[in-house]
């Protein structure tokens, strides 16, 4: 079969869960310099196999397409070869089915092209930024973090980041660690469906908000002039806090129009 489009090497899988992977891939021929929350596509044919732990596909792909969707880029600005992504499997999803089955030297499709609005680097210099994520949308705040938090000092920078369980939650040792070394930078996990083990925040991210959490326990105020919001994830949960936040006069940044709230959909 062709593969002809394919362009880069898978170097690294890591198996956060059966669903959620961690993975590396080192391009022929580096990227442009792009920007900490910038997304670039994956791609590879139809006739690739699917993983094992994949479900019917719900519309089938042809052979000889190259099936290619977006991702948000994990890894730092710094490096424009080697690029880190993380991704959860969509059972019955066309490309992710296929992405779960790559092992270290295979072949695929990354896109030449590395676009994006949702980036750190929009933010005036000293404002306060607090990224929001449910799922694979921690993605975007790994580069930034990894890209940026030694030039941001004087920002503080909070993750909180939701999800049903302990084992949901990766790159918790990264942000944990971060934590630890940076005075300025506050991690905050949530969890819907922990076990006894679990002392950590149990409550939805827009509950937590609304219960006044960054300013009683970070000193933050969500001001437009002051503080910057990322969000992403789940709709429901998108829609949320976009909406807590439109009531202390946040809007939402577009192309059109600058605002201090950054939202991406997957
Ligand atoms: C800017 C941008 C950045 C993105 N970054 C990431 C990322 O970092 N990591 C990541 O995993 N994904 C990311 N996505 C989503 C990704 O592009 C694909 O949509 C996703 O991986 C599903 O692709 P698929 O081909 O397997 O499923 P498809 O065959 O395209 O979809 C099958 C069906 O599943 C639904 N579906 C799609 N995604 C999900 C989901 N997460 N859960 C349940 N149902 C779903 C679709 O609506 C569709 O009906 C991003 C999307 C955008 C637009």
């Amino acid at each position: 079969m062709n593969s002809s489009l394919y362009n880069a090497t898978v170097i690294g899988k890591i198996m956060v869960t059966p669903d959620l992977m961690i993975l590396r891939i080192d391009s022929d021929e580096p990227r442009k310099e792009f920007e900490a929350g910038q997304h670039t596509l994956l791609g590879l044919y139809g006739f690739e196999q699917r993983s094992p732990n994949s479900e019917p596909e719900s519309h089938p792909a042809a052979p000889d397409s190259l099936i290619q969707r977006p991702y948000s880029i994990a890894s730092s600005t710094a490096e424009t070869r080697q690029l880190e992504f993380y991704i959860q499997q969509v059972k019955s999803g066309q490309l992710t089915s296929r992405l779960f089955n790559l092992n270290t030297g295979d072949r695929v499709f990354v896109g030449k092209k590395i676009s994006g609005r949702f980036r750190l680097d929009e933010t005036p210099d000293g404002s306060d930024i607090v990224m929001v994520a449910t799922g694979t949308g921690i993605a975007p705040y790994i580069s930034f973090l990894r890209s940026h938090i030694i030039e941001r000092p004087e920002s503080k920078m909070v993750v909180i980041q939701g999800a049903a369980h302990r084992w949901d939650l990766g790159y918790y040792s990264e942000l944990t660690f971060l934590e630890k070394s940076f005075a300025n930078f506050f991690y905050v996990p949530t969890l819907t469906d922990a076990d006894d083990r679990w002392d950590g925040y149990r409550s939805l991210i827009e509950e937590l908000l609304q219960q006044d959490i960054l300013q009683n326990e970070y000193n933050i105020t969500p001001d437009p002039e002051r503080t910057h919001f990322f969000v992403t994830g789940k709709p429901d949960m998108v829609a949320h806090v976009s909406e807590w936040l439109h009531d202390f006069g946040y809007s939402r940044n577009s192309l059109e129009e600058p605002g201090e709230l950054y939202v991406e959909e997957f």
